[in-house]
């Protein structure tokens, strides 16, 4: 059945208002290679009257108390788990993740960070210092920034965003989104969900293009802070454009696992295959990386590959299929690139291997398992982002230290192993945000803190629950002398 090209329009101040820009692009499905959407590239003065509509809406929004603001979290909450099947099936068309074995999950998890950050709220008190003059109180007060420009990537397009908007605005902040070009239409079925919900006009906006429309809203005047989910290159950029705004950048990771020869095998390849092939790897905390320690790598490898031949390549509306398309041309490019580099340099593949020929687009890439990756590689040096399970022999913790924190990227780990004594070697040296012992480094819990480790290039601030409002607000301190006062 043919679908219907959708024209999308940029949602501003409430109202859908066609782009007055001079390009669109195609929304072509990873999935089936149709087109389902026409996004605007949005032009200056779309971004300035989105911006003004989320400036206008900012006092009156932070002015209502956060039992009003948790109150349309909640709603929207329940208007997308009404919508739940609807907006998974869409999700899996535009950005090529299995229906049931992911889809789902993203659409719940989603749900749940408006949840979170309605309950987080209610809790976010400040302390009252004590005061060297006796006279004097002192109080502090939690303040929104303002109005916050969210720029967000392709893997996650329901989700991420939503890390985003819900502790943003739950904390009293408006916000101008920018969905990634690739996936932009998940935005548009959210926005209105929230209007319907009972958001206040100018709340939340929504524009859509590339990185020029996302440069020309961060560099904005009126954008006090920035939320931005990316890769680490982008990063960089943002935060150049940024300059002093406020900024909260969760950027690349090249997640290490380090499997120990105390290790439950069974459970460390389950956990490696997760973390390579979930969201065809395509996910930030994604295993990028698996040291193996020397003594138990064969033992572990025949264990991968029987995990990982329970993962079929497929059709993301079939029931079956643990692993989808990839998203786009280019990823699956550097997928091939890294894979090229790695088996010159003496790796072999063991499974997979290779882009599927039988298929309706060019993107289904076979889950893949590769031994002998050599520290040199751009799979041990870069962030890959494909369904690829790398194994790299190591010969002591030391040696599984040094590879793993010899990287500009640091931000989620895991280790694999009995010994408490090790995990804390583990957890106390590896040089990332988030280590996960004894399961997958795509382990996380909407509400936990997450994010990169000071000195490497996956950003700074942490996603999650209220340490996503501690991040998008300010403390204010308030002085009070009670000497003069009746
Ligand atoms: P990914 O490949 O993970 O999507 P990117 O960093 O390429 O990561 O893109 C993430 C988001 O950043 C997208 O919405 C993209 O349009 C936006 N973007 C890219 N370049 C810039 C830039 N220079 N300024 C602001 N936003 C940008």
């Amino acid at each position: 059945m043919a679908v219907t090209v959708r024209t999308l329009e940029n949602f501003v101040g409430g109202d859908w208002v066609a782009s007055t820009g001079d390009n669109a692009r195609a929304i072509v499905s990873p999935v089936t290679g149709e087109t389902l959407a026409e996004a605007p590239d949005a032009s200056i003065d779309d971004v300035d009257r989105a911006v003004a509509a989320a400036r206008d809406a900012q006092p009156k929004w932070a002015a209502l108390s956060a039992w009003e603001r948790a109150k349309v979290c909640h709603a929207i909450a329940v208007l997308i788990e009404e919508r739940r099947e609807e907006f998974a099936r869409e999700l899996s068309l535009e950005q090529g993740k299995p229906y049931a074995a992911e889809a789902l999950g993203d659409i719940d998890e989603t749900a749940e960070n408006f949840r979170i950050a309605a309950e987080d709220v209610k809790r976010m008190e400040t302390a009252i210092i004590p005061s060297q003059d006796p006279d004097k109180r002192i109080l502090t007060f939690r303040k929104p920034n303002g109005v916050y420009a969210g720029i967000t990537p392709w893997n996650f397009p329901t989700l991420i965003p939503v890390e985003l908007i819900a502790p943003g605005i739950a904390i009293g902040n408006t916000i101008v989104m920018k969905p990634s070009e690739w996936t932009p239409i998940a935005m548009a079925n959210f926005v209105q969900i929230m209007a319907d919900a009972g958001l206040p006009d100018g709340v939340v906006n929504v524009v859509y293009g590339a990185g020029d429309v996302g440069e020309r809203l961060v560099t904005h005047p009126g954008v006090n802070g920035v939320g931005f989910v990316g890769s680490h290159g982008t990063a960089e950029k943002i935060v150049r454009a940024a300059g002093l705004k406020r900024s909260l950048i969760e950027a690349s990771g090249n997640g290490p696992v380090v499997v120990c020869e105390d290790a439950d095998l069974q459970r460390a390849a389950q956990g490696a295959v997760f973390g390579g092939f979930y969201c065809a790897g395509q996910v930030c905390c994604a295993t990028e990386r698996v040291l193996v320690h020397e003594g138990i790598h064969d033992s572990f490898l025949e264990e991968v590959v029987k995990v990982a031949e329970g993962w079929p390549l497929g059709d993301p509306f079939d029931d079956s299929t643990m692993v989808g398309p990839m998203n786009n041309e280019p990823t699956a490019q550097k997928m091939d690139l890294h894979l090229e580099d790695a088996v010159k340099q003496g790796a072999n593949v063991v499974l997979g291997g290779s882009r599927a020929s039988d298929r309706p687009t060019q993107l289904y890439y076979e889950p893949t398992v590769v031994t002998e990756v050599g520290i040199d590689t751009l799979i041990n040096r870069q962030e890959t982002f494909g369904p690829i399970v790398p194994l790299i022999r190591v010969n002591s913790d030391e040696e599984a230290l040094a590879v793993a924190n010899d990287s500009h990227l640091g931000l989620q780990a895991a280790v694999y192993t009995s010994s408490l004594k090790r995990a804390f070697r583990y957890i106390d040296n590896l040089r990332v945000g988030n280590v996960v012992v004894n399961d997958s480094t795509d382990y996380w819990e909407a509400h936990e803190p997450f994010g990169g480790a000071s000195g490497t290039q996956s950003g700074w601030g942490r996603i999650g629950g209220r340490y996503t409002m501690l991040d998008m607000s300010d403390l204010k301190t308030v002085v009070l002398d009670v000497g003069g006062l009746d």
